[in-house]
């Protein structure tokens, strides 16, 4: 058994609370990565799990032991950080066998484990290299290796990707993630990136100032963010939002926020004050034959030409005295548009998501 529970975790350092309450489920096997904005907790989080950061108050488990008072080396974790860690004057071989050795495994289970974990990296033919030998995408498979030969109940990746360059870190993603289902290992992984916290994760813890916001797969988090912060740190580009009144009107409810002003059809039940959010393939340009709701005009703020597709960043009149707003609109295709062009769009009425203002 190695799932992980935390329950109402907290940690303080002096006055600063770095997590607050946490309390989180991770099953056996289970991919988990906790995901959030720098100082929202989840490397303190880790830490606490590893044992490198005492708990100030409540109770961290790995399967049935609570480890709040177990050492680092007594819990049976392997720990991957970003800056990978190797020992520079040993070799591949001797830094994957490092950890065995010093548990005295005897020397053909460490060859064993040592080369089955090199073949699964792709990294054998670098074995009697020393770590400054190597590129940054290899040492990082090193460290890699490293956690894997130890088989522990449990695994713990800190930003093990950011030192590596774009292309890179996508392959290295690919390569972390079969690994995992491969050993089905449960497995911690702490990222900022919510793309990495997307393609990776069995399911999504998203922090935020040391609070957990909302846990779920990714489908999930993106389909039904608990709340604004999980729906705009969700998603490139994020989610747009804005804050509407309400009325029922037909069957529907009417949203009006400045220049918007739209009769959703079917939709009943919301407060008088909501905010609306829209994801960025909800809202397309004006199309009468779309089934949209709309139109609603505004002016090109931005354009992002990705090749396939063009996201446009409209700003809608705030209406009197208000900011303007700002909506992300999905354009198939190229888009001839500059900004300061005028562009009517129209939004997917059952993609918009609601939350209750307070
Ligand atoms: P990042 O992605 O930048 O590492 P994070 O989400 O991992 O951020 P933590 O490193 O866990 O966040 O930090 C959470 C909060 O705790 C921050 O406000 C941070 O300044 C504070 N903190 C972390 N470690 C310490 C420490 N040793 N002493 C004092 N404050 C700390």
């Amino acid at each position: 058994m190695s799932a992980v529970k935390f329950t109402d975790v907290h940690k303080r350092f002096g006055g600063v609370v770095a997590v607050s309450g946490l309390s989180l489920d991770i099953a056996d096997g289970e991919f988990m990565v906790l995901v959030g904005p720098s100082g929202s907790g989840k490397t303190t989080a880790l830490r606490m799990l590893a044992g490198l950061e005492s708990v100030t108050e409540g109770e961290v488990r790995i399967g049935e032991r609570v480890v709040n008072r177990i050492a680092p080396g007594e819990r049976d974790i392997a720990m991957v950080f970003q800056d990978y860690a190797l020992y520079p004057q040993m070799t591949v071989f001797q830094n994957l066998a490092f950890g065995l050795k010093r548990r005295k495994t005897p020397k053909p289970e460490i060859e064993r484990r040592v080369k089955a974990a090199a073949v699964s990296l792709d990294i054998e033919r670098y074995l009697e290299r020393k770590p400054g030998q190597l590129s940054g995408g290899q040492a990082q498979r090193v460290a890699l290796g490293r956690a894997l030969v130890r088989e522990p109940q449990v695994f713990l990746m800190d930003e093990p990707l950011s030192n590596l360059d774009a292309k890179l870190r996508t392959r290295t993603r690919g390569e972390i993630k079969r690994l995992q289902q491969e050993v089905n290992t449960t497995t911690v992984y702490v990222t900022h990136d919510q793309v990495e916290a997307m393609t990776m994760g069995d399911r999504i813890a998203v922090m935020n100032n040391g609070v957990l916001e909302q846990v779920g797969t990714p489908e999930e988090l993106y389909e039904h963010p608990a709340n604004v912060f999980v729906g705009g740190f969700i998603g490139s580009p994020p989610m747009s939002f804005f804050n509407a009144s309400t009325g029922a009107e037909g069957g529907g409810t009417r949203l009006r926020s400045g220049a918007i002003d739209v009769l959703v059809p079917g939709l009943d039940g919301l407060p008088a004050e909501v905010t609306v959010g829209v994801r960025p393939e909800c809202a397309q340009p004006w199309d009468p034959q779309a089934g949209l709701v709309g139109p609603v005009a505004g002016e090109v703020a931005w354009v992002e030409a990705l090749g396939r597709e063009t996201f446009v960043g409209v700003n809608v009149d705030g209406g009197a005295g208000g900011e303007p707003t700002q909506v992300v609109v999905h354009h198939g295709g190229r888009a001839t548009l500059l900004p300061g062009d005028p562009l009517e769009f129209g939004l997917a009425p059952r993609s918009l998501r609601y939350f209750d203002a307070a």
